[in-house]
């Protein structure tokens, strides 16, 4: 027997695993398992390559529980160890790693350790054992059968096995307060959700515990919608099923494999709960590692598989360094081009799934540079007649009309007359109706230099009014009939954040119209978005504007002529058409309500005496 003394320079490194991993002891079990099927793999080139003649018996691992000797057990069938090798493995590698750990864990920076990284896997063991077996037998041909012991002090033994076939058993003694690791239901817990996808059969105490082949190992060719959809269904059981999906595979600068969904916005379920899964060759890691997709993918669901990242020591957090921020790049491209794909292939089942992801890719788009250039051609909008379309689409088709404005309603209800009119004139109005399409707007006034996007009351464009028919001839005190019928409502409305002209505007059921400056308005739109719970019209220099009476109204003519006989009912309706029309554009103040419908009572109790009135005389 061989005994030596682990060699670490400053204090013993087990009790710091003990201490310092504590809040995720689960780990234990997917480090010694994947170090099962690691060695399962070992043997398993070796067998391929032809250079071992170990017997041809089914690779797998073995978990088994002894409740009264309050063991559990480790088994594989793999390559094994010799004497030699657990010196060189187990004793002096790890430790000169665990040096260097030490050294880390020094600093404060404690996202700084990597497990993986100093090759402390095995170590791990200690968070739940006070003290750890290993049996085992190199599958070398006259190899002796090896046991190695050490009980979390800084001393281990080394003698001769007991071990006869080959391969190795990882015996833990566990601790006092680990006994939830000999309950058979917890250890089926935590290897179904690490250990699902290994490539070996993992057995607790004879049950099979992993079936699953991991889908994003196939070649995407070989893969049906059906899978994709079952493989789905198995990630995030109670979900709705996926939209569209990416199926990722990539050997150079890094290896990367993985499926990437497309959710349904699903409002009852929190999206934290879903994220997506990221596994080390075929072992689950974490499902938190947001760094690994950009912000505005965040979403994304599904499995995504590295060797390649760096991963600290709880695996749990990722290292944001260049392979990381690499891999978030990529994934970005390959998301944006397989929705170009789909937009090209698929036009239809693209637009179906534009109305929940639209907001996603508005957003990248808005947020980065190289997202936008890639998917420029698939922001679509919607019209008002109801095709999808591009910003470029829009500004080709309308060329002769718009030049280079675009025409957009912040609602596809607003101002439902106005629209009408751009609809008459066969003008197509965009409809920006999601949060995110004001940033979306600015940000593409910028790209695209030359346009501008003007929501349709922000002027009186040429698509509302019907010059044909201006009022144009002067009466004797000089004024246009135009210029009366203004002066009138500005007199009835007199108020500074009100201005008034008549135009004549193409439909004749259209009484008038409230345009409001586009940058103006957008000013106030963002203020109000800063501040919500300041009152509409609280600043009357944001909220100044235009009412724009129809001479060709004939209501609005009527109006004026009842001044003469009744003014007070005269002035109450013409209020009455500016709020209208306010309430029509959503632009009333919610504040003004109630002054709005005591009016309207008002105004209705007299025409209807009125009415009867004459209907008696
Ligand atoms: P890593 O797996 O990152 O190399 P570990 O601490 O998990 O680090 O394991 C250290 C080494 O011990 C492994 O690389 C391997 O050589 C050896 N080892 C651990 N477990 C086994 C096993 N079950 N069979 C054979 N060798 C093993
Ligand atoms: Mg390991």
């Amino acid at each position: 027997m061989t005994t030596g003394s682990l060699q670490i320079h400053s204090e013993n490194i087990l009790p710091i695993i003990k201490k310092w991993l504590y809040s995720d002891k689960d780990i234990f079990v997917r480090e010694l398992v994947s170090n099962a099927c690691d060695a399962s793999h070992k043997l398993k080139v070796l067998r391929e390559r032809g250079e071992t003649k170990a017997a041809d018996d089914t690779l797998r691992v073995e978990l088994k529980i002894d409740k009264e000797a309050r063991t559990l057990t480790v088994s594989d069938y793999g390559v094994g160890m010799d004497a030699e090798e657990v010196e060189k493995y187990i004793c002096q590698l790890a430790f000169s790693g665990a040096e260097e750990f030490m050294e880390k864990y020094k600093s404060d920076n404690k996202e700084d350790q990597i497990i993986g990284h100093f090759g402390l896997g095995f170590y791990s063991a200690y968070m739940v054992a006070k003290s750890v077996e290993i049996h085992t037998l190199s599958y070398k041909e006259g190899a002796k059968a090896v046991r190695w012991s050490c009980d979390g002090g800084s001393d281990y033994d080394i003698e001769e096995g007991t071990r006869t076939t080959r391969g190795t058993d990882i015996i833990l003694h566990l601790d006092d307060d680990s006994d939830e690791f000999l309950e058979a239901e917890r250890l089926a817990g935590i290897l179904k959700e690490y250990c699902t996808f290994l490539p070996y059969p993992i057995y607790l105490d004879d049950r099979h515990i992993n079936h699953k082949e991991p889908l994003w190992m196939q070649t995407p060719s070989n893969c049906t919608d059906k899978d994709y959809l079952e493989f789905y269904r198995h990630l995030y059981p109670n979900t709705q099923d996926p939209l569209l999906w990416v199926h990722l595979n990539v050997d150079y600068p890094f290896r990367l494999q993985g499926i990437l969904y497309f959710p349904r916005v699903e409002k009852q379920v929190d999206l934290r709960d879903h994220r997506v899964k990221l596994f080390c060759n075929r072992v689950f890691v974490s499902d938190t590692c947001k760094d690994l997709l950009p912000e505005y993918l965040s979403i994304l669901r599904g499995a995504l598989d590295s060797p390649d990242i760096p991963l600290n020591v709880s695996r749990s957090y990722l290292q944001m360094d260049r392979t990381v921020r690499q891999l978030a790049k990529h994934i970005s491209k390959k998301v944006s081009d397989s929705l170009s794909a789909l937009h090209r292939d698929d036009r239809e089942r693209f637009i179906d799934a534009w109305k929940d992801i639209g907001v996603i890719i508005k957003l990248g788009a808005v947020e980065d540079e190289k997202f936008y250039e890639r998917v420029k051609g698939l922001l679509l909008w919607k019209t008002a007649t109801g095709e999808w379309i591009t910003v470029e689409d829009y500004i080709e088709k309308n060329k002769e009309t718009t030049a280079d404005k675009v025409y957009y309603t912040t609602h596809e209800k607003h101002a439902e007359h106005v629209l009408e009119a751009y609809k008459d004139r066969g003008i197509d109005v965009l409809i920006a109706d999601a949060g995110i399409d004001t940033y979306l707007i600015n940000f593409l006034e910028k790209k695209l230099s030359d346009t501008i996007f003007q929501r349709i009351d922000a002027d009186i464009s040429e698509a509302l009014v019907d010059s044909s028919r201006e009022k144009t001839v002067l009466d004797a005190d000089g004024k246009t009939e135009a210029g009366r019928l203004a002066d009138f409502f500005r007199r009835k409305l007199s108020a500074d954040n009100i201005e008034v002209e008549a135009k004549s505007l193409a439909r004749d059921e259209l009484p008038a119209v409230i345009t409001m400056h586009e940058q103006r308005r957008r000013l106030r739109d963002y203020m109000r978005a800063m501040d919500p719970d300041q009152p509409m019209a609280m600043d009357a220099h944001l909220d100044h504007y235009t009412l724009v009476v129809n001479t060709n109204s004939p209501l609005m003519h009527a109006i004026q002529k009842l001044d003469t006989q009744d003014p007070e009912l005269a002035g109450d309706l013409a209020h009455e058409i500016c709020e209208l029309t306010l309430l029509s554009q959503r632009e009333l103040d919610p504040n003004a309500l109630n002054t709005f419908i005591a009016r309207s009572q008002r105004v209705l109790s007299a025409l209807a005496s009125k009415a009867t009135g004459s209907e008696t005389s």
